[in-house]
C-alpha cells in the first residue's frame, strides 16, 4: 500500500472511474493512487496533484489529463490548466479546500474525503491515528452527542445514556454501523470507512459489544466493497459483518435495518417499546447509529470537535453534492456550496422532508424542527420546471407503494392520502380531510416512515396553497400538469 500521509508528492483521483484511470498511468516514479469521492460528485473524476506544499484541481479529468497530470508531478510541477490550486502544509492530514463549488472550510467528517486512501488502513492510522480510549473515556466523550439521520435510532437526541444503559445488559451485544438511505453515510463508507469503524470500534467497547454489523444498501456498490475491505483489514475486536439491505427507502428504518441483518427479506419495522437497545439484533441488546454519528465521535475523540452538518444536495442538480457546514449556517449556504441558483422549491431533511421556498433557515435540529422540516441532512432540489402538487402526489404515492405495511395508519393512510391528492386533479381539493388524515398518521403510524410522509403533504399545502386551489380549478401554474384528468 502507498502510505499517502508520508508524501510530498502524490496524484490522487477521485470518483467512481478513478481505478480504470489510475491503471492508464505507466510511470512508477510518482504515486498515483485511486481514492473515494469527495463527495463533489458532479466535478468527478476529481485529480488532486499535490507537490510540495502545493495541489493543483482539474475537474472532470478524462484519461490523457490523469496522465498529463502524473507526467507534470515525474517532472517536479504541478500540471497546467487546473481548475484550482492550494497552497498548504507538506503533508496535510486532509483534503485541502480549493475555491470549487460543493468545497467548504467547514469540512471535519468528510476532511478525508477523497484524500485518505480508502484502501489502506495504515493511510489512516498514521494520519490521523485509531483512538484507543477505553469505555469509560468514550461515554464521557460521547456525553452530549446526539445522533444523526433518520437511520439512528437516536436521530436528534442525546445517546451517551442510552449505551450506559446497554453496557448493563445482559446478552450479546451488537453495535450497528446504519449506513443505508443517506449519500453523506455512503459517501463516508466509501471514502473513509476507516473513520466509521474507527468510532463504531469506540463504541464497541463503550458498550461492551459481541458484535459490529456494518449495513448499506445494495445500490451503494462502492460503499459495501470498502467496508468488506475494511472489516476484513484490521482487528477490530470483535467479528465483524457487512451487510446489504434492499434499495429501498424504508429498508434505513433502524428496526428494519436489524431484520436485514437477521437476513429476513420481508422487512417490517418493528412495534417499539421494547427499541434495539433491548431487544435488537437476535433479540439482544444493539445500538444502531448512522455513519455519520460514528465519524463525529471518532473525531470528537481526536479532539475534532467543531458542530457541523453533513448536508447532500439531491433532486434537480448535475450529481449529488455533499458539503459541511457548521450548524450555526443555513440550508441556503448548503445549497449555495452546492452551485444552485434557481428553484422553484426543495424537499428538505429527507426523502418525506417538508416543502419550502425559503432556506434561511438554520441546519440545527431546533431550527429545522421549528420550520416544518426534517433533519435527515438531505435537500432535494425541485428545479424551475418542477410543479410542487405534482411533486407530493408522486411522492406520496411512493409512500404507498413502498411502506411496510406494517400498521395500518402508514398502510392505509398513504394510499387514502395518493387518492387524495389524485381527487385534486379532478377537481376536489379535501383540504380539510387530508389535514385529518394527516393528522392520525402522524399520531399513530409506528416508524418514522408513516409520522412524516404528512410533512411533505401538509408543509407542500401551506406554501403553495393557491397552486392546489389551482388545479382543483383546472389550471396548472407551472403548465406541466394535466389537469381535468389524471396527472
Ligand atoms: S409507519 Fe409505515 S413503514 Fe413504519 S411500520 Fe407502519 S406501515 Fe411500516
Amino acid at each position: 500500500m502507498t502510505n499517502l500521509s508520508e508524501r510530498t508528492t502524490v496524484l490522487r483521483v477521485a470518483g467512481a472511474d478513478a481505478a480504470a484511470l489510475v491503471d492508464g498511468v505507466e510511470r512508477d516514479d510518482v504515486p498515483v493512487v485511486a481514492v473515494g469521492s469527495t463527495g463533489v460528485r458532479a466535478l468527478e473524476p476529481l485529480v488532486v496533484a499535490t507537490h510540495e506544499g502545493a495541489s493543483a484541481f482539474v475537474t472532470n479529468a478524462d484519461a490523457d489529463a490523469v496522465v498529463a497530470a502524473a507526467d507534470a508531478l515525474g517532472d517536479g510541477a504541478l500540471p497546467d490548466g487546473a481548475d484550482a490550486r492550494v497552497e498548504h502544509d507538506e503533508t496535510p492530514d486532509t483534503l485541502p479546500v480549493p475555491s470549487l463549488d460543493g468545497f467548504t472550510d467547514d469540512r471535519s467528517v468528510l476532511a478525508r474525503c477523497g484524500w485518505t486512501d480508502p484502501r489502506d488502513a495504515d493511510d489512516y492510522a498514521s494520519t490521523v491515528g485509531f483512538s484507543d480510549a477505553d469505555a469509560d473515556a468514550v461515554l464521557d466523550a460521547a456525553e452530549g452527542l446526539c445522533g444523526r439521520g433518520w437511520g439512528d435510532w437516536c436521530a436528534d437526541e442525546p445517546y451517551a445514556d442510552l449505551w450506559a444503559g446497554v453496557r448493563e445488559r445482559d446478552g450479546p451485544t451488537s453495535v450497528v454501523v446504519n449506513a443505508h438511505g443517506n449519500p453523506g453515510d455512503a459517501l463516508l463508507l466509501e471514502s473513509d470507512p476507516y473513520a466509521v469503524l474507527d468510532g463504531a470500534s469506540a463504541a464497541v467497547r463503550a458498550v461492551d459489544a459481541d458484535y459490529l454489523y456494518l449495513y448499506a444498501s445494495e445500490a451503494d456498490a462502492a460503499a459495501l466493497e470498502r467496508a468488506r475491505d475494511a472489516a476484513e483489514a484490521r482487528d477490530y475486536g470483535v467479528p465483524v459483518e457487512v451487510v446489504a439491505g434492499p434499495d429501498a427507502y424504508r429498508a434505513a428504518e433502524p428496526t428494519m435495518a436489524i431484520e436485514a441483518i437477521e437476513g429476513n427479506h420481508r422487512l417490517e419495522a418493528r412495534l417499539r417499546p421494547p427499541g434495539p437497545e433491548v431487544e435488537g439484533v437476535y433479540g439482544n441488546p444493539t445500538i444502531v447509529h448512522t455513519a455519520r454519528t460514528y465519524a463525529r465521535l471518532a473525531g470528537v475523540l481526536r479532539d475534532e470537535a467543531p458542530e457541523t452538518r453533513v448536508v447532500s444536495v439531491t433532486g434537480d442538480v448535475d450529481a449529488t453534492t455533499t458539503v459541511e457546514l457548521v450548524e450555526t449556517d443555513t440550508v441556503a449556504s448548503a445549497t449555495a456550496a452546492a452551485g444552485v441558483e434557481d428553484f422553484t422549491a426543495a424537499c428538505v431533511g429527507g426523502k418525506f422532508g417538508g416543502i419550502t421556498t425559503d432556506l434561511d433557515v438554520g441546519l440545527a435540529p431546533d431550527a429545522l424542527h421549528e420550520a416544518d422540516l426534517g433533519t435527515e441532512g438531505t435537500v432535494e432540489i425541485l428545479g424551475e420546471d418542477r410543479c410542487p402538487v405534482a411533486f407530493v402526489g408522486q411522492r406520496a404515492n411512493v409512500a404507498a407503494e413502498t411502506n411496510c405495511g406494517r400498521c395500518v395508519p402508514c398502510r392505509e393512510g398513504t394510499t387514502q392520502l395518493t387518492e387524495k391528492l389524485r381527487d385534486v386533479y379532478d377537481g376536489t381539493y379535501d383540504e380539510g380531510g387530508m389535514t385529518e388524515l394527516m393528522g392520525v398518521m402522524e399520531s399513530t403510524s409506528i416508524c418514522a416512515f408513516g409520522r412524516d410522509v404528512p410533512r411533505t403533504v401538509r408543509t407542500a399545502m401551506r406554501e403553495f396553497d393557491d397552486a392546489f386551489e389551482a388545479h382543483a380549478a383546472g389550471d396548472c401554474p407551472s403548465g406541466t400538469c394535466a389537469v381535468g384528468g389524471t396527472q
